[in-house]
């Protein structure tokens, strides 16, 4: 069954931060909207901020100098002393913001605010500079942007309008109209594999992968046939949960047998969103996994320039301007 849509109003969007100078996800400096809300639980998720489709409070104990500031300002009576640090009853917590804005400290971050598609395009248009300078441009990224199609696609409409490069990030796990409705007005789009099998798909993210690979191939379907958005299959590599040959390889052949030619993207796995773990109160589920020995990418790639001799591959998501570049300098070669 597909995923419902969830919006509380029709150009309204729930975000976490739109982030500015961002050089990731996409070519040039960005800024990037990051969407609340995510109908996948992967065990590595590096932004545990997106996965709730609700505000909450994060505490950041390091920033924290126990003023107690934040304590006499809570109607709820959720926060107290605890030793040096602040603990807090999420289940009194109404999300009301009144502790962050009397933290001096910036301990405390509502993460989660309501704001117009429309303000947020505003908040993009202002780095314009930066993007006409060299090639960047806003990327919408989460949590996952399918949730909320209406504020999205009206960001990019506004984005366009003001000929701004766009990229989208999404899971691909969504309904195809909110889908096609992005393709039909980003010039980039990124797709995650994490995983070739349904069953182990829903393993280790929550839900089956039918209709992400569904949508990926309506996405190499739509691309072949409009020539446009740039097309960017992202591949999170995961030691010892998705980086058995059998799923490269499956995964390499899946890719091979879609129309046209989408680039390929390693996501070499990390383990810089532990602290925001923490800062919600929430467990991390993939603290005994290491992250990716160059052999292993160097592996990975193989297999995939192997089976798809013709598609741009690359390591990291700063170099997927490097992967246009190479595939042209290999089909200029005599
Ligand atoms: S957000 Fe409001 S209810 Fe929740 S802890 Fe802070 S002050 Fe209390
Ligand atoms: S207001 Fe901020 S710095 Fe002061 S105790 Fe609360 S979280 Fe810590």
């Amino acid at each position: 069954m597909e995923p419902a849509v969830t919006q509380s109003r029709e150009t309204d969007a729930l975000v976490f931060d739109v982030s500015p100078y961002m050089i990731e996800d996409g070519p040039g400096i960005r800024t990037t909207v990051f969407f609340k809300g995510c109908p996948l639980r992967c065990s590595w998720c590096s932004n545990p901020f997106g996965l709730s489709p609700r505000a909450e409070i994060a505490y950041n104990q390091g920033r924290c100098i126990s003023c107690g500031a934040c304590i006499a300002a809570c109607p709820q009576g959720a926060l107290q002393l605890a030793g040096e640090s602040i603990a807090m009853d999420r289940g009194k917590c109404t999300v009301c913001g009144s502790c962050v804005d009397v933290c001096l400290s910036n301990a405390r971050i509502l993460t989660g605010r309501t704001c117009s598609a429309r303000d947020i395009a505003t908040r993009v248009m202002r780095d314009s500079q930066f993007y006409r300078r060299d090639g960047g441009g806003v990327t919408l990224s989460g949590g996952e942007v399918l949730l909320q199609p209406s504020a999205a696609t009206e960001i990019l409409d506004l984005c366009r309008s003001e000929f701004i490069h766009s990229a989208v990030e999404t899971s691909g796990y969504g309904p195809w109209p909110a889908l096609r409705s992005l393709l039909e007005r980003c010039d980039l789009i990124f797709v995650d594999i994490k995983h070739a099998s349904d069953q182990a798909h829903r393993r280790l993210t929550g839900v089956g992968n039918r209709l992400i690979m569904e949508n990926i191939t309506r996405t190499a379907q739509h691309v072949q046939e409009h020539g446009t958005p740039r097309f960017v299959l992202r591949l999170p590599v995961i030691p010892g949960l998705n980086t058995d040959p059998e799923n490269m390889q499956r995964t390499a052949d899946f890719i091979a047998g879609l129309p046209g030619r989408p680039e390929v993207n390693l996501l070499p796995y990390h383990q810089l969103g532990v602290t925001k773990y923490e800062m919600l109160d929430m467990v991390y589920g993939a603290s005994d996994v290491p992250v990716p020995s160059p052999t292993l990418l160097r592996k990975y790639e193989r297999i995939l320039r192997t089976s798809l001799p013709e598609c741009g591959c690359s390591s990291g998501g700063w170099q997927i301007d490097r992967t246009v570049s190479a595939v042209r300098a290999a089909a200029v070669k005599p």
